[in-house]
């Protein structure tokens, strides 16, 4: 399988967003205005949580995604304003 396009030397980190703010509160910043590399999802959708933090915070297990499904969560548009919709094949 080919690689995803998408942007080199970004790690994605994925966030689990609860009360509009990453559950890690890696920053304060709204979600509409993170840094590159961070996404987030709502906590319904733990299983694409990558954030250690986060995932701690929750108390989930590490999850078992690996890349392929992590770059699935990726959207082209760096400051998405909707959930990712997961559900979409
Ligand atoms: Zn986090």
């Amino acid at each position: 399988m080919a690689k995803a396009n998408r942007e080199p030397e970004v790690e994605i980190v994925v966030h689990a967003l609860r009360n509009g703010l990453a559950s890690c509160r890696f920053t304060t910043l709204p979600n509409s205005k993170w840094p590159a590399g961070h996404r987030w999802v709502f906590a319904q959708q733990k299983d694409f949580v990558t954030c250690a933090e986060c995932r701690a915070v929750h108390g989930w297990r590490l999850p078992e995604l690996g890349e392929a499904e992590v770059a699935k969560l990726v959207e082209p548009e760096p400051k998405p304003k909707e959930p990712f919709d997961v559900r979409s094949e």
